[in-house]
């Protein structure tokens, strides 16, 4: 598809998987806020657009500075960001738009480019050196933002003018980035925050570090100079226009999606079970993400703690696995929760298991019970849909994009706040009710169904097709 000259060096033949957005059935249908976008947006639709002279973009510079889309989630900077990268880049090539992910070097002897998926052609990652490859942790990344967008700009500086339509940053260590190589190059700069240091800080955990300021006046740099910005929820939408003074009419609301082929119910909770060594009457709450306070996994064993105090007997039936590594604050203690299961005296029911690759994970959620997420803040909340995906129902606080994710007395159930006495009563809800997490269970899947990656890559794409013609626009009136 490429009409550009060869690229030296370029680890590619041809041009982008040539698939289809497959928007019905199981592959997921188009989510009310992105609905508008997903009409009639099929690859050919697109390559039509682009033959008529529309403003749509053939080549993305994604750019993830902090985190590489190839390493594992579940632990230190790694997690829905890096999935949300991945699934989004896959499915834009899918569209027919070439993606180029730009991402810092975290060790030695990384190919300067690699395809993100060896074989299938269309998303490209490029390794950047900036920095030294161990030891430099994300609060000093700022220091590397100069010598990362050298790197960027030098890559750019070996194609022809014009390779990259589109910049589109991810957190604001990435935006700022960004904000200099759309303008450089002349082209629009779309951002998406992921998580925000002013919305972080307003609902952190007793005891947990805030964020410092100078990342809020990152984030605000961000805002203004983007041409658009993606936000996962209406509430965020909302919370960049309040907190960040964003224009309204430059935020576009695309919820974030599952991975419907990987996560599913399979052959069920008990096959799941007997291939994880998990009894099969067992009631299995779940934890699985990253271990850090924002998540409270302190919530869920105290609350499991509180459950057996009020039946003991429950102990011979109980596994509580805790699948993830540390990661931000948590990093400084990670010894933390497993001195507080002891402290607990509930160190016998909980399993801690390293974090796994996804079609590991897939298992652990059709094992549970249900998966709990205590968290105080979450932009969304990708392991909710995972596990409704897989059949298993959820019991999530109602803070971020959970009350999305999950459908209350639907899917599973939301707890206002994070008192351990409630998370213990939702709990009982399932032991006292095994039928619950069955009738939950079934609904949980089809809840998961409206959030398929096609229909997140096909409103993005949306978003992009906007910002390059308002750009083109302006430019043209300058
Ligand atoms: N994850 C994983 N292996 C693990 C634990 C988590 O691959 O052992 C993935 C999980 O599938 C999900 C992501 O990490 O896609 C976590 O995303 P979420 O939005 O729940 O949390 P975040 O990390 O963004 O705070």
């Amino acid at each position: 598809m490429s009409q550009d000259a060869p690229r030296p060096g370029g680890s590619r033949t041809g041009g982008p998987r040539l698939g289809g957005p497959r928007l019905g059935g199981r592959r997921g249908r188009a989510h009310g806020t992105v609905a508008w976008a997903v009409a009639g947006a099929g690859p050919l639709t697109w390559r039509r657009r682009r033959a008529v002279g529309a403003a749509v973009p053939r080549r993305v510079a994604m750019l993830s500075v902090h985190t590489s889309p190839l390493h594992q989630p579940g632990t230190g900077d790694a997690g829905g960001m890096n999935v949300y990268i991945v699934e989004l880049a896959k499915r834009l090539a899918d569209l027919g738009i070439e993606v180029e992910i730009f991402t810092r070097a975290t060790t030695g002897g990384l190919p300067p480019t690699v395809e993100l998926t060896p074989g299938a052609e269309g998303v490209l990652v490029r390794h950047i050196d900036a920095g030294p490859y161990e030891g430099l942790a994300k609060e000093d990344l700022p220091t590397q933002l100069c010598a990362f967008t050298h790197g960027v700009m030098q890559a750019e500086a070996s194609q022809r003018p014009g390779y990259y339509d589109i910049v589109h940053s991810h957190y604001w260590l990435s935006g700022h980035v960004g904000w200099l190589a759309a303008q450089r190059w002349g082209v629009p700069l779309v951002h998406t925050m992921h998580t925000m240091a002013k919305v972080k800080n307003a609902a952190l955990a007793k005891g947990d570090t805030p964020e410092p300021a100078a990342r809020v006046i990152g984030e605000t740099q961000i805002v203004e100079a983007a041409d658009r910005l993606i936000a996962n929820t209406e509430e965020e939408a909302d919370q960049l226009v309040h907190h960040y003074a964003a224009a309204r009419e430059k935020v576009a609301v695309v919820h974030p999606g599952v991975n419907l082929d990987r996560f599913h119910p399979a052959d069920g909770r008990v096959a799941a079970r007997a291939r994880l060594g998990l009894p099969p009457d067992a009631f299995v709450p779940l934890f699985a993400g990253r271990i850090q306070p924002l998540k409270a996994p302190d919530v869920l064993l105290r609350a499991v703690a509180i459950v057996l105090n009020e039946d003991p007997s429950l102990r011979e039936r109980l596994v509580v696995p805790v699948v993830g590594g540390p990661s931000g604050s948590g990093l400084a203690k990670p010894e933390r929760l497993h001195k507080l299961a002891a402290q607990l005296g509930v160190a016998d029911v909980v399993r801690f298991q390293p974090p796994v690759e996804q079609d590991r994970l897939a298992d652990w959620y059709r094992a549970a019970t249900v998966l709990v997420m205590p968290s105080y803040s979450e932009s969304f909340g990708l392991v909710a849909l995972e596990a409704e995906a897989c059949g298993t129902p959820v019991i999530a606080a109602a803070v971020g994009g959970l009350p999305i994710a999950v459908k209350d007395g639907v899917s599973g159930l939301l707890v206002p706040g994070h008192e351990p006495a409630d998370y213990a009563r939702a709990l009982r809800h399932f032991i006292d009710g095994p039928r619950l997490a069955d009738r939950l269970g079934t609904a949980a899947v089809d809840h998961a169904q409206a959030f398929g990656w096609e229909a997140v890559a096909a409103a993005t794409a949306e978003v992009y097709a906007r910002a390059l013609h308002d750009h083109r626009r302006l430019a043209a009136h300058a």
